[in-house]
Formats: structure tokens, sequence, C-alpha cells
């Protein structure tokens, strides 16, 4: 009786042990994710004020998706008290809330900044009886403006699909592609090959695209070399992998991007999404936003760059909705440091911020529906 009872309690005992060791590695891995220190800090510069037009010939459109407040303070803190956002002088709110719900997602928030219609959820460039609306992209396409569109995602996905696509759900990955190639879009970069090359219909978009006329590259440093012409840049299967992984991809395609639509002298209409600053906000990971956010600031910083030296275009930066509910519960400044706390994995209905910077930029202040952020950005550049 002895042995079996004193057998028992060392099982418990490793039991208990291997327990509590498995408590100390889960609560390790989630103090990796929920605190941000930071290593390498960047240089942050200020950027003229003044411009020489009233109204843009370039409209530089950047979307966080899923950045509220909370995300930009986190990078703000993480990067020691200064982010490239803080050039832009004009600020306002936007109301995310969707057709059929208080919480959207990025699909129906992205179709209201494309296309300045509120959707179902789901949905992409269709309003919400199903009948597809112009996107800004189409109509700068149409009035002789070059046109790109820029994602750390997969270029098929939700945010800037809605720019290019009509299709009832956002995971028609493969509709999606294909309608890229019914318009004229001059650059686009992202992941996604597999949905232009390896699909069910057997059609291999990637050399369809170079019967159009396209370069047609998937390695970023070759992507970056491209000057001139149509581009199409597929940088991953599916989705880019995260900044450790990707390193510079989005400000580097940013930059590449705004070089080719400059060459039009009409002007250009360009989207580039920082996708996942959205993940990192699922995620509950205050390490993936703060990461994410970063690599953004600096996709704000090559803007800025293009846009003062040009001094006809505008930027606005917002998103299409808020991730997590992320709260920010301790930090220092000095030391970049910050914590995260998240109530939810899922989006918020919160507003978020829009910034704007160029001419036209005093239009995009006070509170506004995400959907007249569209409205105004048609009036400066279309209208
Ligand atoms: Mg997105
Ligand atoms: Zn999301």
């Amino acid at each position: 009786m002895r042995t079996k009872f004193g057998l028992f309690f060392l099982m418990l005992t490793i039991g208990v042990q291997v327990f509590a060791q498995d408590q100390y590695l889960k609560a390790k891995s989630d103090s990796i994710e929920k605190i941000y220190e930071a290593k390498d800090i960047y240089p942050v510069k200020s950027f003229s004020q003044k411009f020489k037009t009233q109204k843009p010939k370039n409209i530089i459109l950047l979307i966080g998706d899923g950045m509220g407040v909370s995300q930009v303070f986190a990078g703000l803190t993480a990067n020691k008290g200064h982010l490239f956002l803080e050039n832009f002088k004009h600020i306002g709110f936007s109301k995310t809330q969707s057709a059929n719900g208080y919480i959207t997602d990025s699909a129906a928030g992205g179709t209201a900044l494309a296309s300045g219609h509120k959707t179902n959820n789901g949905a992409i460039g269709v309003d919400a009886d199903g009948k597809p609306v112009k996107s800004i992209l189409e109509e700068a396409e149409a009035k002789g403006l070059a046109t790109g569109l820029v994602s750390s995602s997969a270029i098929t996905h939700a945010t800037p699909a809605s720019f290019i696509s009509h299709q009832d759900g956002r995971s028609m990955y493969e509709e999606i592609a294909t309608d890229f190639l019914k318009t004229d879009i001059d650059v686009f970069i992202g992941g996604g090959i597999d949905h232009f090359s390896k699909r069910k219909d057997g059609r291999n978009l990637m050399e369809e695209l170079k019967s159009k006329g396209y370069q047609v590259e998937t390695d970023i440093m070759e992507i970056s070399k491209v000057k001139k012409g149509k581009l199409a840049g597929l940088t991953a299967p599916v989705h880019n992998g995260r900044v450790a992984e990707r390193g510079d991809m989005l400000p580097v395609a940013t930059k590449t991007a705004l070089n080719i639509l400059d060459n039009n002298k009409k002007g250009f209409f360009l989207m580039v999404e920082g996708s996942m600053i959205d993940w990192g906000g699922h995620a509950s990971s205050t390490r993936y936003i703060v990461e994410e956010m970063l690599d953004f600031d600096k996709v704000i910083g090559e803007a800025l760059e293009f846009a003062e030296k040009d001094g006809e275009t505008l930027i606005i930066v917002t998103a299409d909705h808020e991730t997590g509910g992320m709260a920010i519960t301790g930090g220092n400044m000095q030391k970049g440091v910050v914590i995260g706390s998240f109530p939810t994995t899922d989006h918020t209905a919160v507003m978020v911020p829009v910034f704007s910077y160029g001419p036209g930029a005093q239009e995009f202040t006070g509170i506004m529906e995400n959907t007249d952020i569209t409205v105004k950005m048609r009036k400066l550049l279309i209208e």
C-alpha cells in the first residue's frame, strides 16, 4: 500500500511540476507577445507643410488594417516618442459601421473606403443589394490617371480587392485575381501567386498578365528595379510573412509604385495597405502590432518623401476598423516599452483616426462616415 501511495504522490508531484513548467512557458510566451521592448529605433523627420496647389494631382491612400489610436500610440511609444505620422496636421475620425453590422469586417470596410458605399460584411466592391459599385481606383483609371495597389497580405485579400474587384464573397480569391485582368491598373504588388497561377480553371494569369504587357516579377529586389511600364509584383504564394521574414518589402514596394505612377503626367491614385496590424490584433499580440505599425509608419515616410518633393500630392492615412479593442496598460516612452491588453480577438466598433497631409487635407477633419472619405477624395481627384 505504502509504495502504491508513494508512486501516486510521486506521479502527482511530477504532474504538478510539468503543469507548472507549462504555465511558466505559457506566461513567458504571453509576455513575449504582450510586451514590446524597443530594439532599434529609426529617426523620423519633419516635412514641409507648403504645397504647390489647392487641389491634389495625386492621392495616396494608406490603410492600416485594424489600426486604432492605441495601435498608433503603441508604435509611437515603441519608437521612443516619434512617428512619421506626426507630420499630419489635419486629423479626423471615421465611423466604420457597415450596412449590416455595428462591427464591420475588412471587406465592407474596404468597399466603403474604395467606393463610398456601405455594404454587407464579406462583400467586395458591391453594394448591399449585390450591385457592383465603381471604386475611386476605377474612376481614376477611366479619367486617364495611373493607378496602383500595394499590400503586405495577398493582393487578392479583402482590402486591396475592394478597390478592383466586384464579388459577393471575400474568399473568392481566384475570381478576385481574374478581376485584376479586367482593368488597366498600372502597378500592383503583394502576395497571392497561387490565386493567379494555381487555379481550379487551369488558367495561368501570370502568363496572361505578361501577354497584356505587364512586367511580372516575384522577387522584391527585381520589383524595385522596375522604373516604368506596367508591373505585377507577386511576392508570396499567398500572404507575405511578418516583418522579420518579409523585411522592408512594403516600404520598398511603395517607393517602387510611386516612381512608376509618377510617370503619368495627369496624376495617379495609389492605395497601400499595412494588412497585418489587424492580424496582430486578432492574435492579441502587442509585439506583432508594434512591428507592423512601425513598418506601416515607414511606408508613411516613403509617401511623405514623395509628396514633399511633388507638392501636388494628398496623403490620407486611415483604417477600415480597429482590431482587438487594444488598451495600453503600461509602458515607458524613454525605453520604448509597451504593454498591451485586449478584451477581444475580433474587430471593434470604435471610430478610427483619419490623418491627412497635402493639398485638400483640411477637408478630412472632424467626425465623418468612412464613406465620406471617398466622397471627399472623389471631389478632389475625379470631379
Ligand atoms: Mg486587410
Ligand atoms: Zn481582421
